[in-house]
Protein backbone atom coordinates (compact mmCIF):
# COMPACT_ATOMS: atom_id res chain seq x y z
CA UNK A 1 0.00 0.00 0.00
CA UNK A 2 1.59 3.56 -0.93
CA UNK A 3 0.85 6.35 1.56
CA UNK A 4 -1.54 8.46 0.99
CA UNK A 5 0.55 11.57 2.45
CA UNK A 6 2.75 11.65 -0.31
CA UNK A 7 0.19 11.59 -3.09
CA UNK A 8 -1.49 14.78 -1.09
CA UNK A 9 2.05 16.33 -0.95
CA UNK A 10 2.62 16.05 -4.73
CA UNK A 11 -1.16 17.17 -5.70
CA UNK A 12 -0.30 20.39 -3.47
CA UNK A 13 2.89 21.24 -5.25
CA UNK A 14 0.91 20.73 -8.52
CA UNK A 15 -1.65 22.71 -7.70
CA UNK A 16 0.59 25.30 -5.54
CA UNK A 17 3.28 26.22 -8.00
CA UNK A 18 1.67 26.91 -10.93
CA UNK A 19 -1.19 29.04 -9.05
CA UNK A 20 1.44 30.85 -7.63
CA UNK A 21 3.44 31.34 -11.16
CA UNK A 22 0.43 32.51 -12.84
CA UNK A 23 0.11 35.74 -11.16
CA UNK A 24 3.46 36.73 -10.68
CA UNK A 25 4.17 36.22 -14.26
CA UNK A 26 1.20 37.76 -15.99
CA UNK A 27 1.26 37.81 -19.96
CA UNK A 28 0.88 41.22 -21.23
CA UNK A 29 0.59 41.88 -25.23
CA UNK A 30 3.70 43.65 -25.90
CA UNK A 31 3.85 46.44 -29.06
CA UNK A 32 7.18 46.75 -29.76
CA UNK A 33 7.14 50.18 -32.36
CA UNK A 34 5.07 51.83 -29.33
CA UNK A 35 7.45 50.24 -26.61
CA UNK A 36 4.16 49.89 -24.63
CA UNK A 37 2.49 46.52 -22.94
CA UNK A 38 -1.46 45.82 -22.67
CA UNK A 39 -3.54 43.59 -21.38
CA UNK A 40 -5.27 41.37 -23.88
CA UNK A 41 -8.52 42.82 -24.01
CA UNK A 42 -7.13 46.12 -24.98
CA UNK A 43 -8.36 47.83 -27.74
CA UNK A 44 -4.91 49.34 -28.88
CA UNK A 45 -3.49 45.89 -29.70
CA UNK A 46 -5.97 44.85 -32.01
CA UNK A 47 -4.14 46.88 -35.00
CA UNK A 48 -1.13 46.51 -34.07
CA UNK A 49 1.87 43.70 -34.52
CA UNK A 50 2.08 42.13 -30.88
CA UNK A 51 4.26 40.10 -28.68
CA UNK A 52 3.16 37.67 -25.45
CA UNK A 53 5.34 37.86 -23.09
CA UNK A 54 5.79 38.29 -19.24
CA UNK A 55 5.59 41.71 -17.68
CA UNK A 56 9.00 41.10 -16.49
CA UNK A 57 10.37 40.62 -19.81
CA UNK A 58 7.93 43.60 -21.10
CA UNK A 59 9.98 46.06 -18.23
CA UNK A 60 12.92 44.70 -19.06
CA UNK A 61 12.86 45.36 -23.04
CA UNK A 62 11.92 49.20 -21.11
CA UNK A 63 8.21 48.97 -21.96
CA UNK A 64 6.07 51.22 -20.09
CA UNK A 65 2.01 50.53 -19.19
CA UNK A 66 -1.01 51.50 -21.15
CA UNK A 67 -2.49 53.43 -19.74
CA UNK A 68 -5.60 52.77 -20.91
CA UNK A 69 -5.70 48.99 -20.17
CA UNK A 70 -3.48 49.13 -17.12
CA UNK A 71 -1.72 45.79 -17.02
CA UNK A 72 0.17 44.73 -13.30
CA UNK A 73 -1.88 47.56 -12.01
CA UNK A 74 -2.81 44.87 -9.40
CA UNK A 75 0.97 44.08 -7.95
ZN1 LIG B 1 -3.63 49.14 -23.55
Amino acid sequence: MRTPIACLLAVFILLAVPGCSGRRHANVLVILKTKSYHTDRCPRVRMANTRLMTITEARALNCEPCPGCAPGSAD
